[in-house]
């Protein structure tokens, strides 16, 4: 599986598994991920005016300000040798992202399949919950935030899945099961 020639993106509403199935790719795939959350996160930790910005919109479950999602994806970009594959976790998010994506994807030479996991928002926010309490992370634990992660992918999910599946990129698998069951449908899908 090193000659794989894609490059992945994981998309699913907050609590879809993600992390979870990004993490097992990783290893098969001898890929590399760029988490967009925890990026962020790190962002907002720094003591500086963009961190304390990038808080609020973290805190608020808002999308962070494009220029500085920009700006983390491109600085990973020139770090990932041509031939390492990446597993994109949490981007894009937005057809802004989206358009930005493509455009360096296409400047690197790469191509990209998206899968999408598909399961119901009451499988993910039982997930969500249980992760809380693990994880403590603060923008799991307020219900608001939370709805307005939900929101989001609400709102931008149908044009985006419209948009890879205009570019025959779109695979789409059942998130709803073990997590093994799941990565065997992703691994089954794009072998
Ligand atoms: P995302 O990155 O899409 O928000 P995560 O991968 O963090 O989602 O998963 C959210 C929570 O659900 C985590 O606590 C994780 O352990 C759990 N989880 C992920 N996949 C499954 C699954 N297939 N079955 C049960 N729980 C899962
Ligand atoms: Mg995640």
């Amino acid at each position: 599986m090193t000659k794989f020639k894609f490059d992945i993106i994981l998309y699913g509403g907050p609590g879809s598994g993600k992390g979870t199935q990004a993490g097992l790719l990783l290893k098969q795939l001898k890929a590399v991920t760029l988490n967009m959350g925890a990026e962020l996160r790190k962002t907002a930790k720094m003591k500086t005016s963009i961190g304390r910005e990038v808080a609020k919109y973290i805190d608020a479950g808002k999308i962070a300000p494009l220029k500085v999602s920009h700006k983390i994806v491109r600085n990973f970009f020139k770090k990932v040798p041509a031939t390492q594959r990446i597993v994109f976790d949490g981007y894009p998010r937005t057809m802004a992202q989206v358009k930005l994506l493509d455009t360096l994807l296409k400047k690197h030479n790469r191509e990209v399949l998206f899968i999408y996991l598909k399961l119901p928002m009451s499988v993910a926010k039982a997930r969500l919950k249980k992760r809380a309490e693990i994880e403590g992370r603060h923008d799991d634990t307020d219900p608001a935030a939370i709805q307005n992660r939900i929101d989001v992918f609400n709102r931008q999910s149908k044009n985006i899945i419209r948009h890879y599946k205009n570019n025959q990129q779109l695979i789409v698998i059942d998130g709803v099961g073990s997590v093994a069951a799941v990565h065997k449908r992703i691994m089954r899908a794009i072998s």
